[in-house]
């Protein structure tokens, strides 16, 4: 018997998971499964702009070679550059790290702080690959609350209160995956402090943060304090519609002479795995410097904003649903009555209805929210199709173990 590694025994990216590979199964027998569970937008028809394709394909002759393990430098200045525009005291480019997605950057991220039994403050719900980088690092996720009857925001009571000395790091993300909420700068600068006081690393992952609607403003959680060690995350995947690109940069901020011994730890870690895909990297400073289609996306007559708006409205209307409208992303994380539905298990639940209508969604529990009452919707599909879902998941439901 060959056994994996029991550092593995709480990692789970149910994205991916079980239920994801009996939908592969049922497409292996012919059905068409409408697959909602990642935020992967190309194959719903988004593209990532021409120039930055190009940009890509020109530069194919010169990425054959490895690069710098932190990145070719013109990219590591346009990240600068637009970090500093949004109000980022100090960096370089030595600060940045480019890698194979934020998800990489993560991993490393997470490896370089932890020693085993350490804590990191990781919210509930989350984008799960935080709590499995914490686990896989051999230190502990203790989740805090995000309140669903307070916009999804973090609570900071129980932020407080589950503060110990082991604790290293606060995971912020924002806009948030997988409920759409953006934090307000008071709530920021409050988390912020609250880092100060004790001691912890800010990881403020921020890979949503030109995707909001309905006049919303981002605001870097790196830009309220020069003094607290911030690593900010973001990349191609999501603002740029180039997840298969797989480029993402982590910058680092405040106070790096506090943090040198970890911030060399990170370099150790980018040098051995020796630099991420090389022709990607060239697509970035064309992303960040070019046109941003993604602005179009987001406005009241673009794609984006039509099917969130769409897919909300046909989601509250079933009853036992109810919604916080995202203001952020292209997720939505609907309640469900679970004592009109009889649902104990949201696996379950999420199962049954790909059986049935074949269509994939994410159970709650996927993102480390507790009570089985939660599940999570991409809204990438064209309006049709999205329209076409929601009365499935209405048609569905009208039957579904009504108590
Ligand atoms: N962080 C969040 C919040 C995400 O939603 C995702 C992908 O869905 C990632 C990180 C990983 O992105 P990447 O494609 O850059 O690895």
């Amino acid at each position: 018997m060959i056994q994996r590694s029991t550092r593995l025994d709480a990692v789970h990216y149910e994205l991916c998971g079980p239920i994801y590979e009996q939908a592969k199964q049922l497409e292996l027998q012919g059905h068409r499964i409408t697959k909602l569970n990642i935020g992967n937008p190309t194959p719903f028809g988004f593209t990532a702009s021409e120039e930055v394709i190009q940009s890509v394909v020109a530069n194919l002759h010169p990425a054959q070679g490895y690069s710098d393990h932190k990145g070719i430098l013109a990219a590591r200045e346009a990240i600068r550059n637009y970090y500093i525009g949004k109000g980022i005291h100090g960096i370089h480019t030595d600060d940045i790290s480019i890698g194979n997605g934020v998800s990489e950057l993560i991993l490393h991220a997470v490896q370089g702080l932890l020693n085993d039994g350490d804590e990191v403050l990781v919210p509930s719900p989350d984008y799960p690959l935080w709590t499995a980088a914490v686990r896989f690092s051999g230190g502990k996720a203790v989740h805090y609350l995000c309140d669903e009857a307070s916009d999804w925001n973090p609570d900071l009571k129980d932020i407080r209160s589950k503060i110990t000395s082991r604790t290293r790091a606060i995971v912020i993300i924002n806009p948030n995956n997988p409920t759409g909420a953006v934090y307000t700068p008071e709530l920021l600068q409050e988390l912020v402090q609250l880092a100060a006081q004790h001691n912890l690393v800010v990881f403020s992952d921020e890979i949503y943060d030109k995707i909001l609607y309905d006049d919303t403003k981002h605001y870097p959680t790196a830009t309220f304090s020069d003094e607290t060690l911030t690593v900010t995350f973001s990349g191609l995947s999501k603002n740029y519609l180039a997840a298969g690109f797989r480029a993402g940069w982590m910058v680092v901020s405040g106070n790096k002479a506090k943090a040198a011994s970890y911030i060399d730890g990170l370099n150790t870690l980018a040098s051995l795995r020796v630099c991420s895909n090389v022709p990607a990297q060239y697509a970035i400073k064309v992303a960040l410097e070019g046109h941003q289609s993604i602005n179009d996306l987001v406005l009241p007559t673009g794609r984006l904003r039509q099917q969130r708006d769409i897919c909300y409205e046909k989601l509250t209307s079933i009853p036992g649903i109810t919604c916080v409208k995202p203001k952020g992303a292209f997720y939505l994380f609907p309640k469900i009555d679970v004592r009109k539905y009889n649902i104990q298990d949201d696996q379950q639940f999420v199962l049954d209805f790909l059986r049935e209508q074949h269509v994939l969604l994410v159970q709650g529990s996927g993102f480390n929210w507790q009570q089985p009452d939660h599940f999570r919707i991409v809204y990438l599909p064209e309006l049709q199709e999205l329209s076409q879902t929601m009365d499935k998941l209405s048609l569905f439901l009208s039957t579904y173990q009504q108590n």
